[in-house]
């Protein structure tokens, strides 16, 4: 067997960083955690360099970072502590590793998660809203850097294992006629329309068969979630926004499929547990045992399908919007979702409030294309400023 991959964890302290150190806790021979992070909350970091010892922790926020570093060396632990968004981008370049996690929530993962496509690593890829802001940026990115890109988002890890074989993201797939991208549809997918004005922080990121962040339990819900994920496919698999299609499969059995040129329709099924997209990618291609329940398609039993409601969901329609229009568009709907999704949490906005903020900003907003990844942060920071601005 080959020398055990050095993995860097962008995010380990998240429910998908969790899930991964789970999947290298059961294959000691395959995986040595290099370096771990997070952005602010030291305290679970620290228990996480206590069980791996890594040889790096990165945290985002500096105060932090400082109370981190004081804890392991009082525990007479060797993990240097590194800080801020440069301390993120040096584990995700670091010469010793060569696999990277990234799993950080948000546009805060732009930056490192480049870093790692730059430095041509195994790049996992789990933030899909560095794909959604900067995806042109980002593919060449990975394309000049050498890396080899593998989705962890489940749809798109679906799709990637019904490609032909010895499929390289980025190409654009031969025979394929489109995407079917499902999604569960959340838990208010069949509540009448007028309860949604009163929907709470908790009932929102209370899916119904997904354990996830709470960012994106809430994106799940208003399907912003599935919006992004178009955006997401189109970057990864090459393909024009009008052959990806977006279908309700309220099981979440099936994780995406893949229609090709002659009718066939491939998907991939299991039970939903993303140590199952994320054990896939960290051998690929071979595979290894992930811990999921073996999936029971008798308790399953029925399997069905319906087209979203757009008016259900008026996020999903403005993300399918954004994704038609391109170019500084989606950077400006990513940046307004984050920060309506954070006042709903923080119980500022009420949840049918999080589509009027992005509509209002998505209304103001001039369109451009991005010439940077500078200039993406420039609309991104716009975007954010006039979404504060409507808050109050
Ligand atoms: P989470 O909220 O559970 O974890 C987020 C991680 O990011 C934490 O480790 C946190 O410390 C870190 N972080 C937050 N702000 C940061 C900052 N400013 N700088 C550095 N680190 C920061 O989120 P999650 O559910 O694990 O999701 C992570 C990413 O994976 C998201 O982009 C999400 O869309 C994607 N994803 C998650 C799932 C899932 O099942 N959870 C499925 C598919 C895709
Ligand atoms: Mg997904």
């Amino acid at each position: 067997m080959s020398a055990p991959r050095q993995v860097c964890i962008l995010g380990s302290t998240g429910s998908i960083g969790e899930s991964t150190l789970d999947v290298v806790a059961r294959h000691p021979e395959r995986f040595v955690v290099r370096s771990l992070s997070c952005g602010s909350r030291w305290e679970n970091l620290l228990q996480q360099c206590r069980r791996w010892q890594p040889r790096y922790a990165a945290v985002a926020d500096a105060a932090a970072a400082r109370s981190l570093r004081a804890a392991l060396h009082a525990d007479g632990l060797a993990t240097e502590v590194l800080e801020g968004e440069s301390g993120l981008e040096e584990i995700a370049a670091d010469p010793g590793a060569d696999t990277v996690m990234a799993a950080i929530v948000g546009a805060a993962g732009l930056a490192p998660t480049v870093a790692a496509a730059r430095s041509g690593k195994r790049l996992l890829l789990a933030n899909k809203e560095s794909l959604v802001m900067a995806g042109r940026f980002f593919m060449s990115a990975v394309q000049e850097g050498g890396a080899e890109l593998l989705p962890i988002d489940s749809e798109h890890n679906a799709i990637f294992q019904c490609l032909p074989g010895g499929y390289r993201t980025g190409d654009t797939p031969a025979s394929v006629r489109r995407l079917l991208l499902t999604a569960s549809g959340g838990p208010f997918r069949s509540a009448p329309l007028e309860s949604l004005d009163a929907v709470t922080p908790e009932q929102a990121v209370a899916h119904p068969n997904w354990v996830m962040g709470r960012k994106i339990s809430v994106d799940s819900a208003t399907m912003m979630n599935k919006g992004l994920e178009m955006i997401e496919a189109c970057w990864l698999f090459g393909m024009p926004v009008d052959r990806v299609e977006v279908l309700i499969h309220p099981q979440s059995v099936i994780h995406s499929m893949v229609e090709y040129v002659d009718g066939s329709v491939l998907a991939q099924l299991g039970s939903p547990d993303m140590r199952v997209p994320i054990a896939c990618a960290m051998a690929w291609p071979e595979r290894i045992a992930s811990g999921a329940a073996v999936l029971d398609l008798v308790t399953a039993a029925n399997l069905a399908f319906e087209a979203p409601d757009l008016r259900r969901f008026p996020c999903l329609r403005l993300a399918i919007q954004a994704a038609g229009e391109g170019g500084s568009v989606p950077v400006a709907l990513n940046a307004a979702n984050e920060i309506a999704v954070a006042a709903f949490l923080e119980g500022r906005i009420g949840y049918m409030a999080i589509p009027r903020v992005i509509a209002s900003v998505l209304e103001g907003h001039l369109f451009g294309e991005p010439e940077s990844l500078e200039h993406v942060k420039a609309i991104d920071a716009e975007a954010r400023r006039v979404a504060r601005g409507l808050l109050g």
